[in-house]
């Protein structure tokens, strides 16, 4: 972790965030000696580090789990000379260059910035599961599965965080239901072969939360739930919540100076990392509206702290 202390003024890149996005950027500015600042941010390592095996980042043939892979990267980053802070930003300011970039009594200034902020799990909204989070309620199955052994808890979503969360809480929970709004699964092929054949799962099609029901003190002890196609309301006796129903891009702190689309992706030019803000570039989950994967997320920063370093040398002063 970098020493604030040691902090330089003026930067020619920081980057916001230290997922694979963010320390690949790192780890290819560094190697250009550009000597990057990183600012982890809250969720230092992004959505790797709360997953357990990766098996499809090429290069482990065995597969590697998140938290392993994201220390490397940053390591690896840190020998070129990258610097990682764990502290995240609160405000920018990219109306003019240098960019200003504030967090917490930290102030640098950047000539490039590349935003690779991610995106963090989205919640259904339910005033009980605001007050129940860490309290039976989770959004990540690595960090808490191990609280529900032998009990029966359900997962929310049916995609592929839903169907990977819910297999390995199967190794904890003696029940695991998958509750989904639709009755078909938006999980890849091979994610629903693994689940289906699990006897510990079972699926709750049509359906949703409407309610989670339990206190603080005691946790989750049920739910109500609405079958969204007769509007039945049944109650089933649950340990535990799981949501796992996508994520919502990391932009906010941004309030629109940088372009986003519809629902907070930031807006990235043909092909390349540029934003309609020069200087300013994206790379990963905050801009990735399609295929939202480790591997993705590197190479868009790896193509980032190449954009970064051309727009460099073209806006030299
Ligand atoms: P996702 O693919 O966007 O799926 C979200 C799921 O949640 C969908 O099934 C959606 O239902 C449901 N949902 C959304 N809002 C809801 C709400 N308010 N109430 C109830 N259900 C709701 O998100 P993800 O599963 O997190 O995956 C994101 C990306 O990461 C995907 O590209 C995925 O392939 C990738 N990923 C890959 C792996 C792997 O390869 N092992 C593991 C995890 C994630 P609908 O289907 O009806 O829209």
């Amino acid at each position: 972790m970098g020493d604030k202390e040691q902090l330089k003024k003026r930067y020619k890149v920081v980057i916001m965030g230290s997922g694979p996005a963010g320390l690949t950027a790192a780890l290819y500015s560094a190697r250009a000696n550009l000597e990057p600042l990183v600012f982890e941010g809250f969720e230092a390592g992004g959505q790797l580090t709360l997953t357990t095996d990766v098996e499809n980042y090429p290069g482990f043939e065995n597969g590697i789990m998140g938290p392993d892979l994201i220390n490397t990267m940053r390591k690896q980053a840190e020998r070129f000379g990258a610097k990682c802070l764990l502290e995240n930003i609160d405000s920018v300011d990219l109306s003019k260059r240098p960019f200003k970039i504030n967090a917490g009594d930290t102030e640098v200034e950047a000539d490039s910035f590349i935003v690779a902020s991610g995106a963090s799990a989205r919640m259904l909204g339910l005033p009980s599961e605001k007050e129940l989070v860490g309290h039976g309620v989770s959004t990540c199955a690595t960090c808490d599965g191990f609280f529900f052994k032998d009990k029966e808890i359900i997962v929310v979503g049916g995609g592929d965080s839903a169907l990977e969360e819910g297999i390995f809480l199967t190794k904890f929970a003696s029940k695991v239901y998958i509750v989904h709004r639709r009755d078909a699964l938006r999980a890849s092929k091979i994610m629903q072969d693994r689940a289906f054949k699990n006897e510990k799962v079972e699926f709750i099609w049509n359906s949703v939360v409407e309610e989670i029901l339990g206190e603080k003190g005691k946790g989750v002890t049920g739910v109500k739930l609405e079958n969204v196609q007769s509007g039945e309301i049944t109650e089933m006796n649950i340990d535990g919540v799981f949501i796992a129903i996508g994520h919502i891009p990391n932009t906010k702190i941004f309030g629109g100076a940088i372009e986003t689309d519809e629902n907070g992706y930031i807006v990235t030019k043909d092909k390349t990392s540029e934003t309609n803000v020069p200087g300013v570039f994206a790379a990963g989950d905050v801009q990735d509206t399609r295929y939202k994967q480790a591997i993705t997320a590197a190479g868009s920063g790896c193509m980032a702290a190449l954009d970064a370093e051309k727009f460099l040398e073209d806006n030299e002063d």
